[in-house]
């Protein structure tokens, strides 16, 4: 169908539907509100739809699978290759769908599919209570969460994935159902492959005391200065650093203890580290982070930093770009945060890693950086990387070799779940895509 005919025919539908909040291409608000984090992401949507409530988000579903509409879902639009916006494709944003809701027991909170990090964070840190997120408010949760979710908390409580006990998706027939166990299953690694996630229940945790801050080491000789903190740190492990690092455990004074063990790991130049609240660092970061970036992102997951690896990364730092979006960042998966109780297509299970070699508007060194870390470290890259990281267009001619990259042994699973779940292949442009 011809864009005209299908913008005409969408229009109608919305008049039917007058609480969806439209955004035409001829609208001024359009230019906007296309925009995501990716800024080399130049599609140009069919149209905009904000749906204000869940039955809006099924009304949308159903007609886009009775007119074979292609469509996207957005919410923090900070996936990294830009995919919530695909050309002529209709893009649901999600972000009128937001709230936190915490259980009366205190032990699970229900957060809606449109909301992101920063309002998960300062919400159940007013309530005393904490979960795992990642530190860039404008991140969506849920697309956060489903695909891993790494972030400070995770050595402690474990992955944003692991945390999900219940969700309410709309399905492949535009119809409200609760996730029963097998979905779940695929909800946990593969998100949105499914149907939009209108609500995550999520386990929380009592937090009321939290030790962290930046530390900047000398950067005269950075190389050195980092292969030297990475040889310490594997001894600091070896003595068992305790998994509430960043602490967030009571004991604030252990915590001091193994901050001070951090800081002796190096020249130090700065040291604020100090008690502070998850509001207060999600503002710090916040404010750090620039909204919108030109280029792309990779990844490794390497089982230990061994020195080789340690070298190349160094080499990468000293090359870093002056562009505050170029960063390397490692999150670590480590102890009882790797395993799972739950049924997940989550596949890097075994302690490691994770590299984040952000090159935006520096691409080529961000791939030289990964490339050198690959070459170093053949005997410590797992054989997955992570999803929301992992960079597609290097298996633009395999789907399959893309797929596998990203989901190793889970693959098939990931398949079952979706000819039982979306059989039309209705959720067609999500992540990850399958066809
Ligand atoms: C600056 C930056 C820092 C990051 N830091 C981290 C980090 O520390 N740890 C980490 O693990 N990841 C990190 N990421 C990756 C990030 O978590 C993922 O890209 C995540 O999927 C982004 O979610 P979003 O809603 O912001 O993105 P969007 O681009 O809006 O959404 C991406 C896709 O997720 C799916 N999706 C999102 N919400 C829903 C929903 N409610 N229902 C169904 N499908 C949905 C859709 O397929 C959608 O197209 C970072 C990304 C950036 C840009």
């Amino acid at each position: 169908m011809a864009t005209t005919t299908q913008l005409a025919d969408l229009e109608s539908f919305l008049q039917e539907n007058p609480k969806i909040h439209y955004i035409a291409p001829s609208s001024p608000d359009y230019a906007d509100a296309r925009i995501v984090y990716n800024a080399s992401r130049a599609d140009n949507p069919l149209a905009i739809v904000q749906p204000q409530c869940h039955s809006d988000v099924c009304a949308l579903i159903k007609y886009a699978k009775r007119k074979s509409l292609p469509f996207t879902l957005r919410v923090g639009g900070h996936n990294l290759e830009g995919r919530a916006v695909v050309e002529d494709a209709l893009l649901i944003d999600l972000r009128a769908l937001t709230g936190v809701t915490v259980a009366p027991d205190q032990k699970c909170a229900t957060i809606q599919g449109g909301t992101l990090q920063g309002e998960v964070g300062n919400t159940l840190w007013a309530a005393g209570l904490g979960t795992p997120i990642g530190l860039i408010p404008s991140v969506g949760y849920a697309g956060w969460a489903v695909y891993g979710g790494y972030g400070p908390f995770s050595a402690h409580w474990g992955l944003g994935v692991d945390q999900i006990i219940a969700a309410t998706v709309v399905n492949s027939d535009g119809e409200i159902i609760q996730a029963d166990e097998a979905l779940l299953e695929g909800i946990r690694g593969a998100g949105g492959l499914y149907g939009v996630i209108l609500e995550l229940v999520v386990k929380v945790y009592p937090i009321s005391k939290i030790l962290t801050g930046p530390i900047i080491f000398d950067s005269a000789d950075i190389h050195k200065t980092f292969v030297r903190y990475n040889a310490e740190y594997r001894k600091l492990e070896a003595e068992g650093i305790p998994a509430e690092f960043v602490w967030s455990g009571m004991d604030l004074e252990e915590g001091q203890f193994w901050s001070r063990k951090i800081v002796s790991l190096g020249p130090v130049v700065m040291n604020a580290i100090a008690p502070t609240t998850v509001p207060e660092i999600l503002a710090n970061t916040g404010a750090h982070v620039p909204s919108r970036v030109y280029g792309s992102a990779f990844t490794h997951n390497v089982s230990i930093i061994s020195s080789e690896t340690a070298e190349a990364i160094g080499r990468g730092i000293a090359k870093l770009p002056k562009d505050p979006g170029t960063i390397i960042s490692i999150h670590q998966l480590r102890g009882k945060s790797t395993k799972s109780h739950v049924a997940s297509v989550f596949d890097a299970r075994d302690p490691h890693f994770m590299l984040e070699i952000l090159g935006f508007s520096k691409e080529a060194w961000a791939a030289g950086v990964a490339e050198d870390v690959s070459q170093a470290s053949q005997h410590n890259v797992l054989p997955t990387g992570y999803i929301s990281l992992y960079n597609s267009l290097l298996q633009a001619d395999s789907p399959a070799a893309y797929l596998e990259k990203t989901y190793g042994s889970k693959v098939k699973v990931l398949k079952i779940l979706k000819s039982r779940f979306d059989p039309e292949n209705v959720f067609q442009l999500t992540v990850p895509t399958l066809k």
